[in-house]
C-alpha cells in the first residue's frame, strides 16, 4: 500500500514538475529563436543598407539614371561585400528585376519588403552550403523618392547550428531532468510517508494489542457462562462463583475499553480554548486524601509535600488529575505493604515538577525504556494480579505530552521508582 502511494507521489511530482520543467524549455527555447534571428536580421539588414548606401540616382543628359556600378555584388568592379551573401538583386520601383548576383531569379518581384525565410529546392541549395536562407527585401529611396528594391539573402547555417545546438541540449536534458525529478518524488515521497507510515505501524499493533486483551476475557467470560448452562440448577455457590467471575472479567473489559476510548480520544496537543488557569497547590488536596484514606487500607505510608504558595499553570485539570492518579495507582500496587510512597510538587527556573516515589519492586533497567508503550508491562503475572492492562502510563505520557511537559522514571529493583512529570510554568 505503502509503496503504492509512494509510486504515485512520484509520478505525480514527475508529471507536474516535468511538465513546467518541458513548458519553461519550449518558452525560453521560443525566446532563444526569436532573439537570435533578431540579431541575424540586424546584420543581414545593415549590410543591405550598406549596399542600398552606394546606389548613385544620376542626372545624366537630362534625365535621372540609376547607378548600380559602385554597389558591392552589383557593381561591375566592385569587390563583394561579405562572402555570406548569397544573392543580390536590383528591383526597379515598379517591380521589375534590373540586375542581380548569385542565384538567377524571377523578372518581377514577388515578396513584400521586409524579412523572411526562404527554404532553396535541391538543385539551388547544392550551390550553397545550406538549403535555409534569410532573405531581405529593402525598399530604397532617394530624395524620398522610391528608386527601387534591393534584395539580398544569406544562409542560416550558423544561426541554424546554434539552435541545433540548443535543442540537442535540451533534448538530452530535459530527460536527463525528468529522470532526476522522478528519482527526486520517490525520496520525498519516501520521506513524506515515513511519519504516516510510523502512525499505520503503530495504529496496527494497538489494534492487535487491543484484540489480543479483549480475546482472554471474552473466552473467560464464555466459558463461565457455558458451564453454568450445562451445570445443574441447584449447584448455587458454583453458579454464583460464575456470575461473579463474570461481573469481574467484564468490569476488567469496561476499564480496558475506557481507557483505549480516553487514548483515542486525546490524542495531539491540547488547544487554547479547553486550558484554564490551574493552581496544583489546590488542585492536590482532594486527591491526597483519597489515597491517604487507601494507604491505611493497603498498609501503607503515604505522604506528600506541597508548597505554601500557588502554582499556577494553563492545563486541563481533569487530565492532569488523571495522570497523577495514574502514577499513585501504580505507586501504591507495586509496593508491598509497609512501604512508603510520596507525592512532591516543586518548581524551578521554568518548571513545575511532579514526582511521584515508592519504595515498592521497581523496574528492571531492561524495561525502563518500554515502560511507557502501549500495552507493556514489564512483568505479565504482576500486573495480571493488579489487574493491569499495560495503558496507565501511556495515558499519563499522553496526557503530560498534550501540555508540552515531559514524563520521566528513575527505578531500582527491590528497592522503588520515582516518577516525574515536568510540566512548562506559565
Ligand atoms: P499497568 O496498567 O499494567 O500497571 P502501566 O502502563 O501503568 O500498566 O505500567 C506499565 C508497567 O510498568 C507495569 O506492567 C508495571 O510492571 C510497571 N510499573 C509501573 N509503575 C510502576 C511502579 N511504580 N513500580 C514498579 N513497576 C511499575
Amino acid at each position: 500500500m505503502f509503496n503504492r502511494s509512494r509510486r504515485t507521489l512520484a509520478y505525480w511530482f514527475a508529471l507536474s514538475m516535468g511538465s513546467i520543467l518541458i513548458l519553461f524549455a519550449g518558452v525560453s527555447y521560443y525566446r532563444d529563436v526569436q532573439s537570435q534571428l533578431k540579431a541575424f536580421d540586424q546584420v543581414l539588414s545593415q549590410k543591405s543598407k550598406v549596399m542600398a548606401t552606394s546606389v548613385q540616382y544620376r542626372l545624366y543628359g537630362g534625365r535621372w539614371w540609376l547607378d548600380l556600378t559602385e554597389v558591392p555584388l552589383l557593381g561591375n568592379n566592385a569587390l563583394p561585400l561579405d562572402s555570406e551573401l548569397v544573392y543580390a538583386r536590383w528591383y526597379t520601383a515598379e517591380g521589375y528585376l534590373v540586375r542581380f548576383a548569385g542565384t538567377p531569379p524571377s523578372q518581377v518581384l514577388t515578396t513584400a519588403p521586409g524579412f523572411q525565410t526562404i527554404q532553396r529546392d535541391r538543385q539551388q541549395a547544392l550551390l550553397t552550403p545550406d538549403k535555409w536562407l534569410r532573405q531581405v527585401t529593402l525598399p530604397v529611396f532617394q530624395n524620398e523618392i522610391l528608386v527601387g528594391y534591393l534584395q539580398v539573402a544569406t544562409p542560416l547555417t550558423t544561426l541554424r547550428t546554434t539552435l541545433a545546438e540548443r535543442r540537442l541540449f535540451f533534448a538530452l536534458g530535459v530527460p536527463i531532468t525528468l529522470g532526476l525529478i522522478g528519482l527526486t518524488g520517490w525520496f520525498l515521497g519516501g520521506i513524506a510517508l515515513q511519519p504516516i507510515r510510523g502512525a499505520y505501524d503503530q495504529l496496527q499493533r494497538f489494534t492487535a494489542d487491543a484484540s489480543h486483551e479483549l480475546r482472554a476475557p471474552v473466552a473467560a467470560i464464555l466459558s463461565n457462562a457455558q458451564v453454568g448452562l450445562i451445570a445443574p440448577l441447584n449447584d448455587g455457590t458454583q453458579q454464583r462463583q460464575r456470575l461473579e467471575n463474570i461481573v469481574t472479567l467484564t468490569k476488567s473489559m469496561g476499564t480496558l475499553l475506557s481507557n483505549l476510548l480516553f487514548l483515542a480520544r486525546h490524542e495531539g496537543i491540547l488547544t487554547a480554548e479547553v486550558l484554564t488557569k490551574v493552581d496544583l497547590v489546590q488542585l492536590l488536596p482532594p486527591l491526597i486524601e483519597d489515597y491517604t484514606a487507601q494507604a491505611v487500607a493497603q498498609n501503607l505510608q503515604f505522604r506528600s509535600s506541597l508548597p505554601k504558595y500557588p502554582v499556577n499553570l494553563q492545563a486541563d485539570p481533569e487530565l492532569l488529575q488523571q495522570a497523577i492518579k495514574n502514577l499513585l495507582s501504580n505507586a501504591f500496587k507495586y509496593t508491598p505493604p509497609g512501604g512508603t510512597v510520596h507525592l512532591r510538587l516543586l518548581t524551578q527556573a521554568h518548571r513545575i515538577l511532579l514526582q511521584v516515589e515508592d519504595t515498592g519492586m521497581g523496574i528492571p533497567s531492561s524495561d525502563l525504556p518500554h515502560i511507557f508503550e502501549r500495552f507493556y508491562r514489564v512483568d505479565t503475572t504482576r500486573s495480571r494480579q493488579t489487574g493491569g492492562f499495560g495503558l496507565g502510563l501511556s495515558i499519563v505520557q499522553q496526557i503530560v505530552q498534550a501540555h508540552q511537559g515531559q514524563v520521566t522514571v528513575t527505578s531500582q529493583v527491590g528497592q522503588g521508582s520515582v516518577f516525574q512529570i515536568e510540566l512548562p510554568l506559565k
